[in-house]
């Protein structure tokens, strides 16, 4: 049987992220594949006719990002993932998530069934999404 070469995990940094390392974890000591974490940071957008905000401050993005870059060197070392295998992404997350598979050549992508958002759902919108667009295989780890 033909197995996995190279995964890539999604992360959000949710309560669910414990269960989706296991259920990894257990999957890769399978099937021996490298291993990548991606972490996707949305641009923060501010309605122009709503001018009571100021501005965004420059650099929150890049900020956010450092930190989650750190997080997830944090994560990798668990993992023995190498920092280079670690990505935080700016822009939409099931795009970054796609492009981060392709750049990585991933024939897995896991997610978490649920997230952050839409728990009432069958299944949460990042993983909707991810599934319906995805070159290769996605595993959507059940969270309750
Ligand atoms: P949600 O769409 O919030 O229900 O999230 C479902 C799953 O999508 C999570 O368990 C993660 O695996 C993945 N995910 C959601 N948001 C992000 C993000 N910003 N970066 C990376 N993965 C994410």
């Amino acid at each position: 049987m033909d197995t996995y070469n190279h995964i890539l995990l999604a992360v959000d940094f949710s309560g669910a992220t414990e269960t989706l390392l296991q259920r990894t974890v257990a999957l890769r000591q399978f099937c021996g594949a490298d291993l990548s974490l991606v972490h996707v940071i949305e641009p923060m957008v501010v309605d122009p006719s709503y001018d009571v905000f100021p501005a965004i401050p420059l650099g929150l993005e890049q900020e956010a990002a450092g930190k989650a870059q750190r997080e997830l060197i944090r994560l990798g070392d668990r993992l023995a993932v190498p920092a280079d295998h670690c990505h935080v992404m700016l822009g939409s997350t099931k795009s970054e998530i796609l492009r981060c598979a392709k750049d990585c050549m991933a024939d897995l992508i896991i997610v978490g069934s649920h997230g952050r958002h839409g728990v009432a759902l069958l299944l949460g919108s990042t993983a909707n999404a991810v599934l319906h667009g995805a070159p290769c295989d996605v595993l959507a780890v059940r969270i309750k």
